[in-house]
């Protein structure tokens, strides 16, 4: 029996190489995780005994700029987080760090569950999130917010799957809100040419999808002709375009009006977070609504940005912000505020990609999501795959996350890591 204080560990080191005793030591522990994910009984407030992370990449399919890592590696990282009860029950969660987004890389992840936030949670009521959160603030002082919010954001879904799974209660009947859903999931066009994007629209048709979401910046010009491609091809569509922070304020200003005639519906992230004084111009300039992304992670920042006339909303994803926990709040707080929210992710895997679902789905998102898992991930690691037919992904139902994790798969992929290539 192992002890229960400071129970964390990797399953295998920060160079992915995953040895032979490794492997029959994550092997071992198959059954129980499967048993256990299914074990969903009512059992009174058993604490945190046991976490467990798995680094490891997913396999991709078509090109897309922010999978490229260190040592000519390829693939979606993630860190899959597995929180164990006294009495055995699993709560799964995913940390999706992508280091040509943010600062958080596969290895720093890894690091920051095992030794940091993973530790003080070991001992506590899984039920009580909240809390984890606040010693998890304790654990790794902020930045200008929160600290590695992405690897965080493994650990809030694990609990909340644990949690549900220990209540007999889907995340949305723990919230006290509806189900929700289907949702409908847009297309992203990342293209460095005009022919490149026909393909990818084309490719987007052919597994029945109608809405895109274009990766513009820095070449304006460029980004205008894509734009007018897309919407000329698409007359209906709902037409993202996200920066992801890649102009400067005079080329924002001057792109944004060129972006709307040419039939974009809002403009995401045109400068970096920081430019605090340049977003206040460009939502003032009015030519599209203005959304932020990487720049709001806490609560804090979100109800700062919006006293200060910066933004006319703010895309989503639980991954950035720490988790569902921290979304949830944020979500409210845009709506008091009248602003928009839109539904977005980190090419959010399976695991991640659920908990995402049931977020939007609890709260009624109805713009297409940017959710591109589906379209750039060759791999799963659950029993069932969720469901998702043409562009429209159905919310998970069942206590906590609603989905199977297979602990078998997960050990079979991080295997397959080590060699991880663009394929
Ligand atoms: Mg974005």
């Amino acid at each position: 029996m192992k002890s229960k204080t400071k129970s964390v560990s990797a399953k295998f080191s920060d160079s992915n190489q995953f040895s032979r005793r490794q492997f029959l030591l994550a092997s071992a522990a198959a059954p129980l995780g499967l048993a256990t994910a299914v074990a969903h009984t009512k059992q009174a407030n058993p604490k945190i005994q046991r976490i467990d992370v798995f680094p490891l990449r997913y396999p991709t399919r078509g090109y897309f700029k922010f999978f490229s890592g260190p040592r000519g590696s390829y693939g979606r990282g993630a860190v899959i987080v597995k929180v164990t009860a006294e009495g055995g029950v699993v709560g799964w969660g995913q940390s999706v760090p992508s280091p040509k987004w943010s600062y958080e890389t596969l290895e720093t992840t890894v690091i920051v569950l095992r030794d940091y936030l993973g530790p003080v949670l070991i001992g506590r009521n899984p039920l009580d999130i909240d809390g984890a959160h606040k010693v998890m603030d304790g654990a790794l002082g902020p930045g200008f917010s929160t600290g590695m919010p992405i690897a965080r954001a493994g650990l809030d879904i694990a609990l909340h799957d644990l949690a549900g799974k220990l209540m007999g209660q889907s995340l949305s009947q723990m919230w006290n809100r509806p189900q929700g859903g289907p949702l409908t999931l847009s297309w992203t066009v990342n293209a460095r040419t005009l022919d490149e994007a026909d393909a990818i629209i084309d490719a987007g048709h052919k597994r029945g999808y109608s809405n895109f979401n274009i990766k513009v910046a820095p070449e304006a010009k460029f980004d205008v002709e894509l734009a007018k491609l897309v919407r000329r091809r698409e007359p209906d569509a709902f037409l993202w375009a996200d920066a992801n922070g890649g102009y400067d304020l005079s080329t924002a200003l001057s792109v944004a009006p060129k972006l709307a005639d040419a039939g974009v519906d809002v403009l995401e992230a045109p400068l970096r977070p920081n430019r605090i004084s340049g977003y206040q111009q460009l939502k003032k300039q009015g030519a599209l609504p203005i959304l932020m992304d990487e720049g709001v992670v806490s609560s804090v920042e979100l109800a700062e940005f919006i006293r200060l006339e910066m933004i006319d909303g703010v895309a989503m994803k639980p991954s950035r912000c720490g988790g569902l926990l921290p979304a949830k709040r944020q979500i409210k707080i845009i709506l008091e505020a009248g602003l928009m929210w839109l539904g977005s992710g980190l090419t959010d895997p399976d695991i991640s990609m659920a908990a995402t679902l049931l977020l939007y789905g609890a709260f009624g998102l109805t713009k297409p999501a940017a959710l591109n898992g589906p379209q750039f991930l060759a791999a799963d690691v659950l029993a069932k795959p969720l469901v998702i037919k043409n562009d429209s992904a159905e919310v998970p139902s069942g206590p906590g996350l609603g989905v199977e994790v297979d602990e078998a798969k997960v050990i079979e992929l991080m295997k397959k890591t080590k060699n991880s290539k663009k394929g």
